[in-house]
């Protein structure tokens, strides 16, 4: 079918038929090429969703004060080294980490997505990351904390060089000319993807998040509280874009997904799950300011199994209650969006308020 338009002397023929076949080749992997970046119209209706979810959240790391937290920062009297080493742990770990997604995003993963759509979506969560990371730059730069002391974190700290190697493997191994209509390549791209989503944001972040915001909660360090609130708030999404575009590849390439990667992609959350308990244990080497140690493991396995199955798979340690109930007011997947409703920041736009659905998260 063919639609004409006559301007003038000139006639234009607009081929419906061509336009659905294109519409019909798009994949989240080897679809149509798509250097045009044709948005419409859309086929992974979430992305879109999501990206303007995204947007409607943003937020700048200089609206937030930061004199509270100077303040306690240099109090010997009302506040514990301690405290100071979990500020000191979160900056160090997250200051490294936040970059590492951004980069995988931009150079594998947003690389070899098809879709315009995922392209859109992704591009937002790389940047997210970067806001991230310019929030630790301007913690440390508040506090004064020597930019080479951080630095020399994720040098140093034995159990945050692991947790970053663990990442940058999968994400070095996919950088290269790879052949996608290979099985073995399209499981090391679902796997990159669940690593990133489910393992390192899902779940490595969660242990530095429940500390902070549990100091955040006894009225420490209110301005990196309600930085570290914003970025949970962010990265729920982000999980959320990285666990659609899991099943989506999967549904799309169902011969991938076998018993043997099912395990595979289990014992490598259960190594995830590891290196965040010996990180913790880092963070927090005796139980001190309200904090005990058990609870914050035992909340890792709890979150660990809440990100594998929502992607389908089997948990680790099934029947595990979350240890944390408070934290589950402030983090809980169901609860994060009521938890932040009327705190949206000043950049949301009329235009984009969106009524949460139940089932959105
Ligand atoms: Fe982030
Ligand atoms: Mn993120």
């Amino acid at each position: 079918m063919q639609k004409s338009f006559s301007v003038g002397s000139k006639t234009f023929l607009l081929d419906q038929a061509k336009a659905e076949e294109a519409f019909a080749a798009k994949r989240v992997i080897n679809g149509r090429e798509t250097m045009t970046f044709n948005l419409l119209p859309l086929k992974y209706q979430w992305a879109y969703d999501l990206y303007r979810k995204m947007k409607a959240n943003h937020w700048e790391p200089e609206d937030i004060p930061m004199g509270k937290d100077i303040e306690q920062w240099r109090d010997q009297k009302h506040v514990s080294d301690m405290e100071r080493w979990i500020i000191r742990m979160g900056i160090g770990y997250f200051s490294a980490a936040e970059g590492i997604v951004g980069d995988n995003i931009q150079h594998v993963v947003r690389e070899l997505v098809t879709a315009p759509e995922l392209k859109l979506v992704l591009g937002r969560h790389a940047h997210e990351e970067n806001i991230h990371a310019d929030s630790l730059l301007y913690m440390i730069s508040s506090l004064g904390i020597n930019p080479h002391e951080c630095e020399a974190m994720f040098e140093d700290v034995q159990t945050i060089v692991r947790k970053n190697e663990f990442v940058t493997r999968i994400s070095r191994d996919l950088r290269r000319d790879l052949d996608l209509t290979k099985s073995e390549n399209k499981r090391l791209l679902a796997k990159n993807i669940f690593v990133f989503g489910q393992c390192m944001e899902g779940t490595q972040f969660y242990g530095l998040f429940g500390m902070v915001l549990s100091l955040y909660r006894q009225n420490k360090f209110p301005g990196i509280g309600q930085m570290f609130r914003y970025t949970l708030r962010d990265e729920s999404n982000h999980i959320e874009v990285f666990r659609n575009l899991f099943m989506d590849l999967v549904e799309e390439n169902r011969e991938i997904w076998t018993v043997e990667f099912k395990e595979e992609l289990r014992a490598t959350m259960a190594e995830a799950v590891q290196l965040e308990k010996e990180f913790i244990r880092d963070c927090l080497p005796v139980n001190a300011v309200g904090l005990a140690v058990d609870e914050f493991l035992l909340y890792i396995d709890y979150i660990a199994d809440r990100r594998l199955e929502g992607v389908g798979l089997a948990p680790l340690s099934p029947g595990v209650k979350n240890p944390l109930p408070w934290l589950a007011e402030m983090m809980d997947i169901k609860k994060e969006q009521n938890f932040f409703e009327g705190r949206v920041t000043e950049y949301q736009k009329a235009s984009a308020l969106e009524v949460a659905h139940d089932d959105e998260l």
